[in-house]
């Protein structure tokens, strides 16, 4: 066929044809530019290969070897192991494989195979653990050493995928316009879009996938910045439904409210609500993240925008992710409105249907002016006719739906309040907020008592214990966290580290074995509640419930708890084995104590007191910072998705890793600043190209920006 395009179905490309573009279509492969960045997974070296006699314990190998005998498969619990024996002529290795059903049918004996992975030899034992293996096509000359490996669906081998990556290179390479500005590739001495989609499926050498990886990742990242920027620009040509222009009477009540207050706000909290006063009063729609570590204060921030808007007669929504919190934010609503509540409903997905009916009724008559709630806030039944201002309470929770969620109510645009803890550093914000304005609050209420974080290790339990039955008989509660819920979960190590995580996961102990032990033991006599994942929701809200009530002393459980659970009189909290948390997740737990005006302390046990999880743990101790510990965080952990983009909305990326890649977004920036200094209407031939490149890299996977 002549006429190929990018967004040509691959149905279309010679040595396709329908059968196989169903298979594509599985591994989300429907147009041919979807083949070119359908990259591969890894790449086998085969030059690397050497003969299986000189291959080293306890390195990486790479060797060619024909499979001896028909695999062997043994089951155990759910657990799948294969064996089998490899040789190459000239000496015999054992290959074994956990948890890898699959790949029984593909271990053919007689067949040889490339082969990579973790050799040991010990004189006892010549084996190479889990490793990856790939055949030669016989009808395939190698035209590289190096061999893409892509990921495969059933029906579809690696020497298909190849076939037709590589016709689709041949027709689309020649249709590829410069996305990236020139002064931004001279600047960063990118390759060209040419060289960069050939190489990474049709590499020479190691060091071509590295510099087509870096334009890529470069393209990538400048495509979702841009077209955030774009999104931006047309929030700002939309109209707000409702603008809240304060009347100066209005503006009086206002002041008013502050005063009544049973604390002062801190300037930051006065700053951030200035600048949300400033932007509900204006016609376009606001568009907010309020950042601030946990404890911060963004609650009251979000009441008194949502205060404004009721006094000026509009009607707000405070969405929470969990029903627990929406009962708690709403409790503090009533607390903190006292007299002046301009009247508020509580709506969770459990309100009977005859409650939902009357607040529907309050909502449709305007009577309810703040609606605080769960999802169900977003039923389609609820009609808040004068709805101007919506809050979401801790984002991340949130998928890509919620984050539009108030694009779907209405064509008019909806004032938009986003309240997050998670610290997220400031060239990584850039990125995944950079369609929204940023209110940090920094610095924590007057008062607040710094929480103190020790580390200890096994040897002192019986310490750690007194501390937390004194803590208990002074009238305060504990939480204890855990990392695993029971036996269940840890296949999940297997997966990684095969034989080695069996003796690892003796000495880590489920939240429900500590429980047990903690209370016909050590806190015998104690309410200890257990709360973890596999509970049903409304088990674990119950509980919950029972331990901000104070019926629960010593709460142990998973990392489920509750993000935002406010509970002043929790003073301690003791994390088992932290070594095996990442920094945020420290953060966020400690986050839960040291709420209120009491000494708390945060105990983070471990007996492996070393390495990465050394410097985490020093790091804990060291300061309570927030944005400090996610910035050490993206430095330790290299990738990992705390921070992903799907969390927030954003469509996944492909090559980027914003953690790994969070060196190039400063320049990024700057080149996309320029870009629409030159050409603020984009209406020039490089800001067309780039548009287009953007519908093609992310067009399916988020419509968002109507580009
Ligand atoms: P977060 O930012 O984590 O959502 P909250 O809004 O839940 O934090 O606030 C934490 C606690 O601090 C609450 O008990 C709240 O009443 C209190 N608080 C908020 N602002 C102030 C202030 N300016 N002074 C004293 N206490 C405050
Ligand atoms: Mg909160």
């Amino acid at each position: 066929m002549a006429n190929i395009t990018l967004a040509t179905p691959v149905q279309y490309l010679p040595k396709v044809g329908e059968k196989r573009a169903q298979q594509l279509a599985k591994l989300g492969i429907f147009r041919v530019y979807d083949l070119l960045t359908f990259f591969p997974r890894r790449y086998d070296d085969w030059a690397d290969c050497v003969p299986m006699a000189s291959l080293k314990h306890d390195e990486e190998g790479s060797f060619i070897a024909k499979v001896v005998t028909p695999p062997r498969v043994s089951r155990n619990r759910g657990r799948t192991t294969i064996f089998a024996t490899l040789s190459d002529g000239t000496c015999s290795i054992r290959a074994i494989w956990f948890n890898q059903p699959y790949l029984e049918s593909k271990i053919v004996a007689g067949e040889e195979f490339f082969f990579h992975g973790k050799i040991t030899r010990d004189g006892f034992q010549f084996q190479v653990t889990n490793p990856v293996f790939d055949q030669r096509q016989k009808e395939e000359k190698m035209p590289s050493m190096i061999q893409p490996v892509y990921p495969l669906t059933s029906g579809l081998k690696q020497g298909h995928i190849r076939a037709i990556v590589n016709s689709a290179l041949d027709h689309a390479l020649p249709l590829l316009s410069e996305v990236l500005p020139l002064f931004f590739r001279k600047e960063q001495k990118l390759c060209t879009i040419t060289y960069a989609y050939e190489k990474i499926h049709r590499p020479q050498s190691m060091e071509e996938i590295d510099i087509a990886r870096k334009y890529l990742v470069f393209e990538e990242l400048f495509l979702l910045r841009a077209a955030l920027s774009v999104y931006k620009q047309e929030q700002q040509n939309l109209r707000a439904a409702f603008p809240i222009v304060g009347s100066a009477e209005m503006r009086e009540q206002f002041k008013e409210v502050g005063k009544n207050l049973p604390f002062q706000l801190t300037e930051d909290q006065m700053n951030v609500v200035g600048q949300i006063l400033q932007d509900i009063s204006k016609t376009h729609p606001m568009n907010r993240l309020v950042q601030g570590d946990v404890g911060s204060g963004k609650t009251v921030v979000a009441l008194l925008a949502m205060e404004a808007c009721a006094l000026a007669g509009y009607q707000s929504i405070f969405m929470a992710p969990t029903a627990v919190l929406a009962t708690q934010h709403y409790q503090t609503f009533q607390k903190l409105l006292g007299d002046r509540n301009p009247g508020c409903d509580l709506l969770l997905g459990s309100t009977t249907a005859k409650e939902k009916k009357e607040i529907r009724a309050r909502l449709a008559s305007g009577e309810t002016k703040i609606l605080v709630g769960t999802h169900a806030v977003l039923a389609e039944e609820n009609v808040l006719p004068k709805l101007a201002l919506m809050v979401t309470d801790e984002q991340h929770r949130f998928g890509v739906k919620q984050r539009s969620a108030t694009d779907e109510r209405s064509d008019h645009g909806i004032h938009t309040l986003v309240m997050s803890a998670t610290p997220i550093p400031r060239t990584l914000g850039l990125v995944l907020f950079g369609d929204m304005d940023v209110s940090v609050i920094h610095a924590m209420p007057k008062g607040r008592m710094p929480i103190k974080t020790f580390r200890t290790s096994s040897e002192e339990d019986g310490r750690v214990m007194a501390t937390i039955r004194k803590e208990v008989a002074d009238g305060h509660q504990v939480y204890i966290v855990c990392p695993m819920i029971d036996e269940l979960q840890e296949d999940a190590y297997e997966d990684e580290e095969g034989t080695l995580a069996n003796s690892m996961k003796q000495d880590l102990e489920s939240a429900v074995g500590y429980y047990e032990m903690l209370k016909d033991g050590p806190l015998a006599g104690m309410n200890v509640g257990l709360l973890h994942g596999k509970m049903k929701p409304k088990e674990k809200d119950a509980i919950m419930k029972e331990f901000i009530e104070g019926r629960i002393d010593v709460l142990v459980s998973t990392t489920v708890i509750e993000v935002g659970v406010d509970n002043p009189n929790a003073t301690i909290m003791l994390i088992r084995n932290a070594e095996r948390f990442g920094l945020s997740t420290l953060h966020q737990l400690r986050g839960r104590i040291g709420r209120g005006q009491l000494h708390a302390a945060c105990i983070l046990h471990t007996d492996h007191y070393d390495g990465v999880s050394q410097e985490r743990i020093d790091m804990m101790c060291q300061t309570t910072d927030g944005f400090q510990l996610a910035e050490k965080d993206m430095l330790l952990r290299g990738t990992g998705d705390f921070f992903g983009t799907k969390q927030h909305g954003l469509p996944q990326l492909k090559v980027a890793n914003l953690y790994r890649d969070a060196v190039y977004l400063p320049p990024i920036e700057e080149a996309i600043d320029r870009m629409f200094r030159e050409d603020p209407t984009l209406k020039g031939t490089q800001a067309k190209i780039m548009v287009s490149a953007f519908r093609d890299h992310f067009g399916d996977a988020w419509e968002k920006p109507s580009l």
